[in-house]
């Protein structure tokens, strides 16, 4: 469907790249998640090495079963810490000590090289290239970056994402806005009689 302007509504697996930042787009590798049906996008490790080759994390090992469980539990903890940051709430007890033993046992320093650009070694594992994105995570959520971060107002999305301007009222799915904009219309009815 690459006459679709919005192919994600086409395919729900299909994956997202328009939340600002890696990490925001691996929270966006499952959607709806507050409905009673979330959609998950990187069901299987086949699936995780398609998202990270996309992301341009590629490890140089095949992703295992471990690196998928490892994906979704990063997932979900770094959405619970984005969601507190963003709602000005005090985050899971927890999540901030597993985080902090997760990136200890990974901590890869970067070796860099430049050709046309500059590119960083490959990670070895799918799990270290989550590490990767986690500590893109912690930066952003650690510093006035944070501040940037908003998140979707409908109930069953709650997607996390960048809007430096502010100016943003739902996440980029375009299924959000215009579900938002039709209900807003309808209280707008609604009152005018
Ligand atoms: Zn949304």
């Amino acid at each position: 469907m690459t006459t679709s302007r919005t192919p994600s509504s086409v395919d729900p697996t299909a994956f997202r790249f328009d939340c600002g930042a890696v990490w925001l787009n691996l929270l966006a590798t499952r959607g709806r998640t507050f409905s009673a049906k979330p959609v998950e996008r990187i069901a299987t490790p086949e699936r995780l090495m398609e998202w990270l080759t996309r992301v341009e994390l590629a490890p140089a090992r095949t992703a295992t079963d471990d690196d998928l469980t490892r994906a979704h539990e990063l997932r979900e903890s770094l959405r619970a810490l984005a969601l507190a940051s963003v709602d000005e709430e005090p985050p899971p007890a927890g999540a901030a000590a597993d985080l902090t033993a997760f990136l200890s046992e990974h901590d890869a320093p970067a070796r860099l090289s430049v050709d046309t650009r500059l590119h960083r070694e490959s990670p070895v594992t799918a799990t270290e290239a989550l590490a990767r994105i986690a500590r893109q995570a912690v930066e952003q959520l650690t510093t006035a970056d944070r501040l940037a971060l908003k998140v979707c107002p409908e109930d069953d999305c709650r997607g996390v994402f960048v809007d430096p301007v502010g100016r943003r009222r739902w996440c980029p799915s375009p299924a959000c806005a215009s579900r938002g904009r039709v209900r807003a219309l309808r209280a707008r009815r609604a009152e005018t009689g």
